[in-house]
């Protein structure tokens, strides 16, 4: 095979890189299903593959969240839309923000203050996985645990059970891809 996955130390979970024996200098990186995905010359160091991977990825998400105007302010406004569309009983968050510190969750509500912090690993993902996130942290801002009560309201988001399974997918991936040889 020319392009192999290849383990280099140092990398965050969304970011995979492969090594090729057909490049010779040229490096290149694109995004599959939230995961920013480096291909390298097979000769380049595993400290050269790091630091190029992690500035392709910061560049490539610099990109994406220009281009889908991924901001705190879109993050509110869309957490607003979804709340009056699917939970229009439910009182309205103070503040929305993408958080770069959550990543073991997805996202977290603070009851207390109605604020919501998203995981940014989410902005790479499809929106409806996005949505779904934000309905869930909607729905803690009056449910706290997980039961009968929070499980209807999130259902009132269609998409609901499909944003779930991308979600654990990605969680399986990456369990496998730390799993020690
Ligand atoms: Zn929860």
């Amino acid at each position: 095979m020319a392009i192999q996955p290849a383990r280099v130390p140092g990398l965050p979970e969304n970011i995979v890189v492969k090594r090729s024996t057909r490049r010779r200098k040229s490096v290149s990186a694109s995004v599959e299903n939230g995961v920013t995905v480096v291909v390298i010359p097979q000769r380049m160091t595993n400290a050269q593959a790091r630091d190029y991977a992690l500035e392709l990825h910061e560049r490539i998400a610099k990109r994406q969240a220009r281009r889908s105007k991924k901001t705190d302010a879109d993050l509110e406004a869309r957490a607003l839309q979804l709340r009056t569309r699917y939970l229009p009983t439910n009182p309205l968050p103070t503040s929305v923000m993408w958080s770069a510190r959550q990543q073991q969750r997805w996202g977290s509500c603070t009851p207390a203050d109605g604020t919501i912090r998203l995981s940014d690993r989410l902005k790479t993902m499809p929106d409806y996985v996005l949505d779904y996130v934000l309905i869930h942290e909607l729905v803690h801002l009056v449910v706290n645990d997980h039961g009968a009560e929070f499980e209807k309201l999130v259902s009132m988001f269609p998409e609901y059970e499909k944003a779930r399974a991308y979600l654990s997918g990605f969680e399986a991936g990456q369990a496998q891809q730390h799993r020690p040889e």
